[in-house]
């Protein structure tokens, strides 16, 4: 009860100015936070502040401007490193996002696999966390294995235990589903690999919006995330790697920045965190992730879990008064996304009905194809909830749902 009153959702609210915008006519309700996040004014204008004040290019001029912009850049990846609690604000490589993070070590590992070696996924990934390491194995002749999920949504870890092997050399698994909310038991999962000698890749998209991931405490070999989920700018993001690991990988793209020396005889790379920089980088997006992230801890992580917790389970009993509605994904372990369907009706109709009345949601695969080949459906409605969403508002989707169903059954 306590932690409650810990979330002032009214205040919170008015930190974020498209919150205060009508759709079709009426109040934005925004459910679609799985997707993307929306942003604080404080993120908003650390990225004008940039480009009214300081806008350069970094770490190569000598110029005013120049220092400050690259202080701020290398300010907020130390925010990064505090944050995720790395050991070294080297090991926190920036990226476009988590597709672009995944894809970095993916390609790194091409070059350290041999034909037999088995990489293990688990049937809850998104694409993005698929088609890599299918083209990983094409490029290697490795082989691809999949921890089997139940009906629940959650992985079974005595399948788990089974794929490993003396062969496996990589596992990579969400932290959260993003399509079903499921929180997966990634401790025990990167502690039975490291029995094996494999690497794990944790996809942190989704559960950065709700928990506080702490990689030396989790022992894992690589984290990734995307800011656009957690109130920061979209095209920017993280690559977590421990040292001993992105110093084995090779570069992922040759360019600017990511060089120590160039001639046409020989190249060698730049050391951490720059090998894996090439290029100009987003700088003023670096710079307002910081930012985002400073904004979440002044909420606070515990205090967003628990408010969240609460309008999971709200919105979870409303919904399920609703004659005919299933929900996938209903671990106890569990995060605020719901995905639903109401029998008889396709996804895409409740959420075109859902739209008009100023409510997002998501309608389709979420991007997981393999989940809803699992269940046996096309796709489904999938509402999710963050921090500043409030009871008034899952009412509004109760009565959506329920004339979406009048009108369409
Ligand atoms: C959103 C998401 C991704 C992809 O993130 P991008 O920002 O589009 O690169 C990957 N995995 C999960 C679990 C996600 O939720």
């Amino acid at each position: 009860m306590e932690l409650k009153t810990m979330i002032n959702v009214t205040k919170i609210r008015q930190d974020f100015p498209i919150l205060q915008r009508t759709v079709n006519g009426k109040p934005l309700v925004y459910f679609d936070n799985a997707a993307t996040s929306q942003t604080p004014k404080i993120v908003i204008d650390s990225i004008v502040d940039y480009y009214t004040n300081y806008n350069a290019n970094i770490h190569r001029g000598v110029h005013a401007l120049s220092q400050e912009a690259t202080d701020a850049y290398e300010e907020a990846r130390i925010k990064i490193q505090k944050h995720f609690n790395a050991k070294h604000s080297h090991e926190i490589i920036y990226t476009s996002g988590t597709t672009h993070s995944i894809n970095i070590v993916a390609n790194g590992f091409a070059a350290l696999l041999k034909q037999g070696d088995e990489i293990i996924v688990s049937a809850l990934e998104h694409h993005s966390n698929i088609v890599p390491w299918q083209m990983l194995c094409e490029k290697t002749g490795a082989i691809l294995k999949v921890i089997p999920m139940n009906e629940e949504g959650e992985l079974i870890m005595s399948e788990y235990d089974k794929l490993l092997t003396a062969n496996t050399k990589l596992v990579f698994v969400n932290h959260i589903s993003n399509a079903l909310g499921t929180i997966n038991p990634v401790k025990y999962i990167i502690d039975e690999a490291h029995k094996v000698g494999a690497a794990v890749l944790i996809d942190g998209a989704q559960a950065c919006p709700h928990v506080k991931p702490n990689v030396q405490e989790l022992d894992v070999d690589f984290y990734v995330a995307s800011a656009h989920k957690i109130c920061g700018p979209t095209g920017v993001g993280m690559l977590y790697g421990k040292e001993k690991w992105l110093n084995r990988l090779p570069p992922y793209q040759g360019g600017g920045e990511m060089i120590a020396e160039v001639s046409f005889e020989k190249t060698t790379y730049a050391d951490l965190p720059h090998k894996f920089e090439a290029g100009t980088p987003h700088v003023s997006g670096g710079i307002a992730f910081g930012v985002a992230l400073d904004y979440m801890n002044s909420i606070g992580f515990n205090e967003i879990a628990a408010y969240e917790n609460e309008l999971l389970e709200y919105a979870t009993d409303k919904l399920l008064e609703i004659d005919g509605l299933k929900i996938y994904g209903t671990s106890k372990s569990k995060t605020s996304v719901i995905s639903f369907n109401l029998e008889g009706i396709h996804p895409y109709d409740v959420g075109t009905i859902l739209d008009k009345l100023g409510i997002a949601v998501r309608t389709g695969h979420h991007c997981a194809q393999p989940i809803m080949s699992f269940y046996k459906i096309p796709g489904t409605i999938r509402a999710s909830f963050s921090f500043y969403n409030t009871k008034e508002e899952i009412d509004a989707l109760v009565e959506g749902v329920k004339k979406a169903k009048m009108m369409l059954s």
